[in-house]
């Protein structure tokens, strides 16, 4: 990777403010090509670094999957109670350029969200034109009617207060009152609105894939680390 200043490297990845990370050099805890680093302002390649021995934590991009639980919003504020900030390691929230959401899921909804410091990854995969799958599984109140299936599939749902009528979603019913939906976009609240659109009121909603993403084995509450690599 491209050569950047040690202190600033650092400070980008959330280790602490550039005088922390000048702190840690006097300290010792850091090393260059197995080197003890005497001073914080030479230039370094980040796979050459280590702090306290450990490789710097996704120092070319983060790109994570947390497993979003109920009653958690993915704002940044407080004032609205837990965050999924606060799911999150603190040293992500010091890093620059700072971690956020790819788009968000409502605070009654569980399940995939992917979280990321590439502003261009979130553009990407949140744009309208950007058709990312993404899939949510849905418990309704009542039972289900199979004609939902066309409905949703049709490209005509619209919802209150919007011009466009949604595009076409695939359903899958699942049992009378759950089903899988997977939309190609990704409006405020959509699912939910869809199916009130329709008469049918959602009582829990998970989303369990984006893209080419799935929990697999991430545990409610947890997130993992993905290799930002080539994307
Ligand atoms: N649709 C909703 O209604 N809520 C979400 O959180 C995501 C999609």
């Amino acid at each position: 990777s491209k050569l950047r200043r040690l202190d600033q490297l650092l400070g980008s990845l959330g280790y602490g403010t550039r005088r922390e990370a000048q702190g840690m050099v006097a300290d010792g805890l850091v090393t260059v090509k197995g080197v003890v680093a005497e001073r914080a302002d030479v230039r370094v390649a980040s796979e050459d670094v280590l702090v306290k021995g450990q490789p710097l934590e996704a120092a070319e991009g983060l790109l994570a999957i947390l497993h979003k639980p109920l009653d958690f919003v993915c704002t940044r504020s407080d004032g609205e109670g837990a965050t999924i900030y606060e799911l999150l390691p603190a040293q992500w929230s010091d890093r620059k350029p700072a971690v956020t959401s790819v788009g968000r899921l409502d605070r009654d909804t569980s399940g995939l969200l992917l979280v990321t410091d590439r502003g261009d990854l979130v553009q990407r995969w949140t744009s309208p034109k950007s058709e990312v799958e993404k899939v949510y599984e849905v418990t309704v109140e009542k039972p289900l009617d199979a004609s939902l299936v066309e409905v949703f599939a049709s490209g005509t749902v619209m919802l209150r207060g919007e011009e466009k009528p949604c595009l076409p979603a695939q359903l899958e019913l699942v049992d009378d009152l759950h089903a899988r939906l997977t939309l190609m976009e990704g409006r405020y609240h959509q699912v939910r609105r869809m199916f009130a659109s329709q008469g049918w009121k959602v009582t829990a909603l998970h989303r369990s894939r984006f893209g080419e993403y799935s929990l697999e084995d991430v545990a409610v509450g947890e997130w993992r680390l993905l290799d930002v690599g080539a994307r």
